[in-house]
């Protein structure tokens, strides 16, 4: 006799849930994982009605998964979020420009504005052309470091309140590993918690925390969602790559393990003696940093003398220049510097950006053809047609139902 979902008892099990080893039907997957990534997001309270909220998009499994799913808990429990697609551009050919033409789709299939970023448009070097530059053997830090603040610059241009990132329980359980065995108590304090100020303005927090990898993947598969499953073609984070695959190990003697580290990092304390580095803000960008110039400047400027290994482990500008063999750094083409936009220049745009928006919401707009909050500046909107206006009014509790 077939086995019966043991969630509903009524359908055929179809499928063995990763989580948890249950054999349950598929409509009762989608539900409980759905309901889950729910319950993440209100139980920590993650947004208020009028959010804007940007999908951080790449065209793979876990942020197209994360942007359907947005959109349908956004939909099913008034949320009231305004979302976006928000991609950055790293400049990689054969991957990125591929992955983008996916997110492209995924705007058309979910019906959400996108927006893109470059990092040829906001740093004047595109991976392809760093790797150029660096070899492929550190190019990870580079791209690492760029995308952080790519995306809080772009979230910044398009005024929004929070970025949601497709990070899952597996990242995050690597995550943790990773900072244990480097002894990294800073990082090791903040990359548990859901939400985290990335520039100090605006929010950035992971909605599938407690989501497994395979369970993304079954979810996209099962849902038949549109998405990009190449890897980057540039070197790998090998010490990540041991770390990820130590855990998979450990998930297929014991499933639980992945949520197991979660909670045990959730749990940590840091002792009273550690002295954990004061935040600042970078004096070239205004990037928050702990140092007085961040780490994209630092990069960023070793690029542009053509000391490329500047930045890079603890290898200062005195060091990578003695280092640096003579012929490799003439290999380098000097670059135009890009004008960039200094932090405080954009928060500023974006706060009275904001201070418009809210003038919409609260004085009900007395004008016509507003196209919803997306389109409102403040200035053309009915109070009938402003969906914004609508939001502030109806909802009160942050999401608490
Ligand atoms: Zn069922
Ligand atoms: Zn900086």
């Amino acid at each position: 006799m077939p086995r019966q979902c043991e969630i509903c008892h009524e359908a055929r099990a179809v499928l063995k849930r990763p989580k948890t080893g249950q054999r349950i039907c598929q409509a009762c997957f989608f539900r409980v994982f759905e309901t889950e990534v729910h319950n993440t997001i209100t139980s920590s309270q993650l947004f208020r009605p009028g959010d804007r909220v940007g999908i951080g998009a790449s065209g793979g499994k876990d942020s197209t998964v994360l942007a359907y799913v947005m959109k349908l808990l956004n939909e099913r429990y008034n949320y009231g979020l305004s979302l976006f697609l928000l991609s950055v551009d790293e400049g990689i050919s054969g991957y990125r420009d591929d992955s983008l033409e996916t997110v492209k789709r995924n705007k058309e299939q979910y019906g959400l504005p996108l927006m893109i970023v470059s990092y040829e448009q906001l740093y004047g070097w595109s991976m392809d052309s760093i790797v150029e530059a660096v070899g492929r053997k550190n190019n990870c830090t580079f791209c690492g470091v760029f995308r952080r603040q790519a995306l809080d610059r772009g979230a910044l241009l398009l005024d929004l309140d929070h970025i949601v990132t497709g990070h899952n329980a597996d990242d995050l359980a690597e995550t943790i590993l990773m900072n244990i065995f480097r002894g990294d108590i800073p990082r090791l304090t903040r990359c548990t918690s859901i939400a985290t100020k990335g520039d100090g303005y605006i929010v950035r927090s992971k909605p599938f925390k407690y989501a497994y990898e395979k369970e993304i993947v079954m979810y996209a598969y099962l849902r038949r969602l549109d998405y990009f499953s190449t890897e980057c073609t540039y070197s790998p984070n090998a010490y990540r790559g041991y770390a990820r695959v130590f855990l998979k190990d450990l998930e297929a003697l014991r499933p639980s393990t992945i949520l197991d580290i979660i909670h045990t990092g959730e749990r940590l304390q840091v002792a009273g003696d550690v002295v954990l580095p004061e935040a600042s803000v970078c004096e070239k960008c205004g990037y928050i940093s702990s140092n007085r110039v961040c780490k994209a400047c630092v990069l960023l400027e070793g690029l542009e003398r053509g000391l490329p290994k500047m930045g890079i482990g603890r290898v200062t500008a005195a060091a990578a220049s003695a280092g640096e063999d003579e012929a490799e750094r003439q290999s380098i083409r000097p670059r135009k510097p890009v004008e960039q936009v200094h932090f405080a220049e954009l928060a500023e745009r974006a706060a009275r950006m904001r201070s418009e928006r809210r003038a919409c919401e609260t004085s009900s707009c007395a004008g016509t053809g507003c196209a919803g909050p997306q389109q409102c500046a403040g200035t053309a909107c009915t109070e009938s047609q402003c969906t914004a206006a609508a939001q502030t009014t109806t909802h009160h509790d942050p999401l608490g139902k």
